[in-house]
Formats: C-alpha cells, structure tokens, sequence
C-alpha cells in the first residue's frame, strides 16, 4: 500500500527549492545566451572597426560564456559553480574595458548589461550590491585614472539603475507569486491525490475484506461438502470414502512400523425382518443403535465406519495380539446382542463378524476388505451371532460362487433349464393327485444338475428371481401342452423360494400366468417353506392371503424342520403341509419320529389342512403313515421326478 502510495505522489512532488534554482537556471543559461550574442555581435563590430584588441579580450568572454553555456547544458549542478565566476569574470572585462579602452558608449554600454544581468542572476540585492562595487571601482579609478566619466552620465547610469531595480523587484515579487500559485497548485494537487489514494485504498481495504469473507463462506461450503462426502447421514460415521482412505493410512503406517491391523466387517443378520416387518424408520433408528453401541466400545484410536446398508467395519490399529481381535469380536457381538427398546418395540439384533488381518491375507485396501467380506459371509453361513477369520478356501469359494453364477444367467438365456415332475398319490386309491415340479439344470459340461447343486447360489443372488419365473413360464407352458394331449393333472405344485415371496412382482406373474393358461384356479399349488412363513410372519400372511385371492392353493413344505407355533400356523392361509423327507426317513422304528409325524398328522387333521408325505420310500413307511391317517404320498417308492413326456404314461396306467 505505501509503494502505491509512494509512487502516485512522487510524479507531482518538488519542494521550494527546487522551484527556485529551476528558475535560476533557467535565466542563468538564458541570460549567458543573450550576453554571448551581444558579445559575439560586439566583436564583429569592433573586428570591423579593426579594434582587435579589445576584439580578442571579447573573444576570450565569448569563450568563457560557451565554456559555462555548455556546462550548464551539462548538469544543473553546475550552476552552482558558475554563479560565482560569472560576475567575477564579468567584472574583471568591465574593468580592463574601462581601462584599456575608454570610448564612451563601449563602457557604458558593458556597464548596464553586467548591472542588469546581475540583477537578474543575482536577485535585487546581489544586483546592487554588484552595482555598488561596479560605481565604486568606476569612482575609484575615475579617481586614480581620470577616465574623463561625466556626472551627467553617472547620473543617468544612477536613474537607470534604480528603474531596473524597480522592474526586477517587480519581476521578482510577480516570478515569486507565480512560484507560491504553483506550489500552491501543486500542494493542493498533492492533496488531492493524497486522498483519491486514500479513498482507494479503503475501497481496496473493504473489498479485501469482502473477498476474505466470500472466501470463508467458500471454505465453510467446501468443510462441509467434505464432511457430506467422507461422513454417512444417518449414524454419522465415517463413510465407506473415508474408511478406505483411512485403511490406506494405516496399511502404509504399519508397513513402515512392522505392524498388523485387523479388519472387522459386521453384518446384521435379521436387519431384512426388521426393516420388512416394522418399517424404514425402525431400521434406521436400529442403524443408530448399533453405530452408537459399537463407537462407545472401541478405542478412540479405532476407525467405525457405515459402508451402507446394515454393513459395518472396524479398523483396529497397533496390535501387539492377535487374540486380541477376538476377544472384542466377541464383545462386540454380545453387545450388540442385547435387547434394543425402539419406539415401544423390543428387538433384538444380532451379528456375523468376518475379520480380516494385515499383511497376512492382503496387503491392500481391496482384497482385505474383500477377506473380511468372505469371512462374515462364511460365519453367516455357518449361523448368526458368530465370527469368523479369514480362510484362504473362503475366497476360492466366493470365486466358484460368482462363477456359477454367470453361468446360470447363461444357462437362462441359452434355455439350459428343465423342470421334472415328480407324481403325488393317494395310497388308498393309488390315483394321481398332483404333482411336483422340481427344477434341473442341463448343464453344458456338468451334465444334468439338482437342485442342492446351485439353488443355494441362486437364491443368495438375484437370479433366483429370474430362475423362479423360468419355472412358472415352463411349468404353465407344459400344462397348456397336456391340455392338448387330452391329459389334464388335477394340480402341479412349484416351489417358491423366500427372495421370490418378497419380489413385488410375484403376485402379478402368478396372476398373468393364470390369464395365459385359463386353468381352473386350484391347478396350482404353491409351496413356500416353514421358515419363510413363520420369520416374516406379518409379511408373509399378507403376500400368501393376496395370493389365495387368486384362487391358488398353498403348502407348507419341509413341515416340522422349523419352529412353527401353532397360534402363527391357524393364521396362515394354507391349505396343506408337506412333512418334511427326514422325519419320514427313520419311520417305523424311530420312536421320536413316530410321535412327532403323528403329532403332525393330528394336528393337520384337527386344523383341517392336507397332509402330504415326502419322500416315501418304503412299503413299510407306507404302511405306517395310512395307519396315522396319511395317505398322500410322495416319494421314491412311487415315482422319481421325471421329464415331462413321461408323465403321459403314468397318466394312463393311474388315471
Ligand atoms: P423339496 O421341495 O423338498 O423337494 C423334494 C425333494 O425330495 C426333491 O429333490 C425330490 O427329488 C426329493 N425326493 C422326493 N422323493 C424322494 C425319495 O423318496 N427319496 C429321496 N431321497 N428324495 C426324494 P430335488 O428335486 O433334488 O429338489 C431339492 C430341493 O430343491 C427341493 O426340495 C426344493 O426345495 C428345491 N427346488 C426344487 N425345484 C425348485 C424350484 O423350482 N424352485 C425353488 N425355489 N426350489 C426348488
Ligand atoms: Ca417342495
Ligand atoms: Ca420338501
């Protein structure tokens, strides 16, 4: 600000004294300009009259005078130096010219211009003081010489004298006036220069602060931006940006340290239900729970974050023992497992850990978190509330499983699929009452798969959507076909997978397909299985009543493998229950069994639902259920699941 300052006065700035000796020097080179001509001009004359001597003294002033013209021209400075030897050059020619050459006019001539320089030069007191010692030296040699000078012309030098003193006085007042306007003029220029400056200057001020605050209002905007983008909304955690950023860190740290970290990835087991069942709302406030409970049982120096969804991870940092990392795994899970009071409701929620270590089984962001993932997808598999280590098959298997996936949407497209029928008779009649319609997998270098060789791939996947819809579509397609053939089954049963009950478009698809095929409605049965009905109960009676409004039936399949309450299964808008493989597998002989399948069988009966036996296989097993009241039976000991064109036989030897 004072440079900018400095340099918009400098241009207009100079002080009383240098106004002065500008002028001075002005006049001094002009006046030296106009002696030199009068001198110059003289000497021709006086060489014209062949006066050379006083020609060659005019000479040697002339030379003088270029001599100073040209050292003023040169610098100012040096003006100073000539102002004295000037007059005292002058003087000395007017003496030798009184002296040496007496004519009249000639001496008086020098002794007005000398008088009247100096006052120019000088001012009016050096010029009467140089006309004073001028008179006197004149006097005195008038004196000592007689140079013959009049009183009439002393007279006349002493009236001009004293007018040129006036009008230099007045020069001089009227020069001096003209210098105060200008530095007047000058100063009040400086002025106001001064204060456009300062006006400047607090205009920039005000808008230097306005350009401050615009930048801390951008900088706040940036702050929080960046706490938008590293931080999740709800529980306000790190979010998973920030937590890979943070394990970059910290795999670098410990690397440099020769340390280990641990990676804890959490996932929620019955987060789904509670969503589904209670409602977004619920599951947040039960996010916030977990994020709290979690963030107040680890160290400080532990990174918690939020990935998305119901999935957590932990970083823990500087550890000296790995036994360590189970331990709080443990904690963890039993805290997390405690009950949860959320708006009136009790819930309790639990957890599967998958833990990872660096450097042991990775050494970058990715794959370790990849390891922690596998690892809580095995204790996951393995049963909720555990955690597990990571194994190095874990990520073999996690590959297979991805695979085979892509293979399946391949076999969907490539129509790789095929459904078998497996009959279902009445023992006592030995007619056809239904039938099963059991998915296979034609698979290109496999061979003919089961179900229990992909189902559970599919189903852990989106796929099974797809795949479920297949069966539908071939199943109502074959149907259509033995309406042609004249052969008509009194029901097909298809089993429905629990992510096919929870799609939205399942109702609509069962609907189209009943338009397509103009069946009578109770051709179709669907079986869902206990576990689904009984773990999303509000869910599930909601989707099965939708689904009896169609007219379909409905069964529960593997009945007994679950944990039904017999209040949830009177609610339940079932028709039949499929007594599951294994508790038919031991009877007769086992007597747990045997009560258990007669417990059920009562139970059906007093309910009035079907009963169905799965995979019957013996006479014996036969004749045991008919003596418990069973008689639908499916099983080995009948049919096997077979292709559709071989149905048609059987169709005829039961019909
Ligand atoms: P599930 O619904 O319990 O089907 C009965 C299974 O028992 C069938 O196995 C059938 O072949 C087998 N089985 C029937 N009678 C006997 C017998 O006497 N002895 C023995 N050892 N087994 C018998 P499969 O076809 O391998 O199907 C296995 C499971 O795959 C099915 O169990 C069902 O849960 C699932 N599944 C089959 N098809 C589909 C489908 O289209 N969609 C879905 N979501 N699941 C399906
Ligand atoms: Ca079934
Ligand atoms: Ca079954």
């Amino acid at each position: 600000m004072l440079n900018l300052e400095n340099i918009l006065v400098s241009g207009y700035h100079f002080t009383r004294d240098q106004y002065e000796l500008k002028s001075k020097f002005m006049l001094m080179n002009s006046a030296l300009v106009i002696i030199f001509l009068f001198v110059g001009t003289l000497t021709i004359l006086l060489s014209v009259r062949e006066e050379y001597v006083f020609a060659s003294y005019n000479g040697i002033y002339l030379s003088l005078d270029l001599f100073f013209i040209y050292l003023l021209r040169r610098s100012q400075e040096n003006y100073k130096l000539i102002l004295p030897i000037f007059p005292i050059v002058s003087i000395a020619l007017v003496a030798v010219a009184i002296t040496k050459y007496p004519t009249e006019q000639i001496r008086f001539t020098w002794f007005l211009v000398i008088i009247i320089f100096s006052f120019f030069l000088g001012g009016r007191k050096l010029g009467l003081a140089i006309t004073a010692l001028i008179l006197c030296t004149i006097l005195g040699l008038e004196y000592i010489v007689d140079t013959s000078l009049d009183t009439y012309t002393l007279t006349l030098a002493i009236v001009i004298l004293l007018i040129g003193t006036t009008v230099v006085n007045l020069y001089e007042q009227r020069e001096l006036d003209t210098r105060q306007k200008l530095y007047d003029i000058n100063s009040k220029l400086e002025e106001k220069v001064k204060k456009e400056i300062q006006k400047r200057i607090l205009v920039y001020q005000k808008s230097n602060l306005e350009l401050l605050d615009s930048a801390n209002k951008l900088q706040r905007q940036k702050d929080a931006f960046e706490h938008l983008a590293h931080y999740d909304m709800l529980t306000g955690l790190p979010n998973r940006i920030f937590f890979n950023d943070r394990l970059k860190h910290s795999i670098d740290k410990a690397q440099r340290v020769n340390k280990k970290l641990a990676i804890l990835f959490f996932d929620l087991d019955n987060f789904k239900e509670i969503n589904d069942s209670l409602g977004h709302h619920i599951g947040d406030e039960v996010l916030k729970v977990v994020a709290k409970r979690l963030q107040k049982n680890i160290r400080q120096s532990d990174t918690l974050a939020r990935l998305g969804g119901d999935e957590f991870t932990l970083l823990l940092e500087d550890l000296n023992d790995m036994y360590k990392v189970g331990e709080i795994a443990q904690k963890l899970i039993q805290i997390l497992g405690k009950v949860m009071l959320i708006k009136q409701h009790e819930l309790y929620v639990s957890v599967s850990i998958g833990v990872s270590i660096y450097p042991v089984d990775g050494e970058d962001v990715e794959s370790l978190l990849k390891c922690a993932d596998s690892a809580m997808y095995s204790a996951k598999k393995e049963g909720n509330n555990l955690f597990h280590f990571y194994k190095h098959e874990m990520t073999e298997q996690a590959i297979e499983r991805v695979s085979l996936e892509t293979s399946m949407r391949q076999g969907l497209q490539r129509n790789e699929f095929v459904v078998y029928y497996q009959p279902i008779i009445d023992a006592n009649t030995n007619t056809l009452v239904g039938m099963e319609a059991l998915l296979r997998w034609q698979h290109p270098k496999l061979g003919l798969l089961s179900p229990d060789k992909f189902i559970h791939i599919a189903e852990s996947s989106s796929i099974i959507i797809e795949i479920g819809e297949k069966v539908l579509d071939i199943v109502s397609d074959q149907l259509i076909l033995w309406e042609k053939q004249g052969f008509s089954p009194p029901c097909v049963s298809v089993n429905l997978s629990v992510k096919q009950l929870r799609h939205k478009g399942l109702v609509s698809k069962i609907e189209n397909i009943l338009d397509k095929t103009h069946f009578k409605k109770d051709w179709l049965q669907l079986e869902i299985t206990e576990g689904y009905a009984m773990q999303q109960f509000g869910q599930a009676i909601m989707v099965l009543k939708r689904l009896r409004r169609l007219g379909v039936t409905l069964a529960i399949d593997d009945f007994g493998t679950g944990y039904s309450s017999l209040s949830y299964l009177k609610k339940l808008p079932v028709n039949r229950l499929k007594i599951d493989k294994t508790f038919i597998n031991d009877i007769p002989g086992d007597q747990e069994d045997e009560a258990l399948v007669h417990a059920i069988v009562s139970m059906a009966q007093s309910m009035h639902l079907g009963i169905v036996a799965e995979g019957v296989e013996t006479k014996e097993q036969e004749v045991f259920l008919l003596g418990m009241g069973c008689h639908i039976m499916q099983g080995y000991l009948y049919y096997k699941p077979m292709e559709a064109d071989k149905i048609l036989v059987i169709f005829n030897n039961l019909k």
